[in-house]
């Protein structure tokens, strides 16, 4: 293995951990929390307003097909009153329209009271949407300056990464791809360092040093490997 290639792979290595770093800033910006913790809390008062929404209009429904049915009783109510009170029947029929009269003002009673009831859950249910509105655009509001410098940094972060790749990419030609993929994996389970330089008899990766009997083993192989954390040197 040319020594180059293994110090183009440093150089790439070098890229990475700045890509790594780059890409934790990312998702640890100080606003994200509380960003995330209003939107959560955004989301839940927007179920909880489907819900109360929901609720309201079944009451609303229901307020004016009560509202529309006791109308038709009032006029029903009123032609038999003033049919009663006009005369002209005879007594069989005055008494049955006497208590055809009764019997529509018990039921106009019970709807009006029907209806009273409606209108006392009618407005709590109005106010709890109309808070829950008003709290959701509170929220809204208090997203905007956050969510703002968010955009800002990670517009900024991924502009970085970008060049930082595209660096990488470059680092990548003269490195042969099977040493690659050894150092893929190597990072993937060295906690992102897969090589390290080999100086004063001691690991850059793991920090051990090596008996001249390992340092000889390790640095005859083909890609030199430290003996303790098997990570690639660059002596
Ligand atoms: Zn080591």
């Amino acid at each position: 293995m040319e020594i180059t290639s293994l110090a183009d792979l440093l150089d790439v290595q070098d890229l990475d951990l700045q890509i790594d770093r780059l890409l934790e800033k990312r998702q640890s910006l100080p606003e994200l929390a509380a960003y995330k913790a209003a939107h959560e809390n955004e989301q839940a008062l927007n179920a909880e307003l489907d819900s109360a929404a929901s609720e309201l209009k079944v009451l609303e429904l229901d307020f004016d097909k009560s509202e529309g049915e006791l109308q038709i009783l009032e006029i029903k109510l009123k032609e038999h009153e003033t049919r009663l009170y006009a005369g002209g029947m005879s007594g069989r029929e005055t008494e049955h329209m006497r208590l055809e009269v009764q019997s529509l003002k018990g039921q106009r009673d019970a709807l009006e009271e029907r209806v009273l009831v409606m209108l006392e859950l009618l407005d709590p249910e109005r106010e709890k949407v109309a808070d829950l509105k008003a709290r959701i655009a509170e929220i809204g509001v208090e997203k905007a300056a956050p969510e703002k410098r968010i955009k800002a940094e990670w517009k900024q972060i991924d502009g970085e990464l970008a060049r930082k790749e595209d660096r990488k990419k470059e680092a990548l030609v003269p490195v042969p791809a099977d040493l690659v993929e050894m150092y893929e994996k190597l990072r993937h389970s060295k906690e992102g360092v897969a090589i390290g330089r080999y100086e004063h008899g001691v690991c850059g990766g793991c920090h051990m040093a090596l008996s001249p009997a390992e340092e000889v083993e390790a640095l005859s192989a083909e890609i030199p490997r430290c003996v303790h954390c098997r990570r690639i040197l660059v002596a």
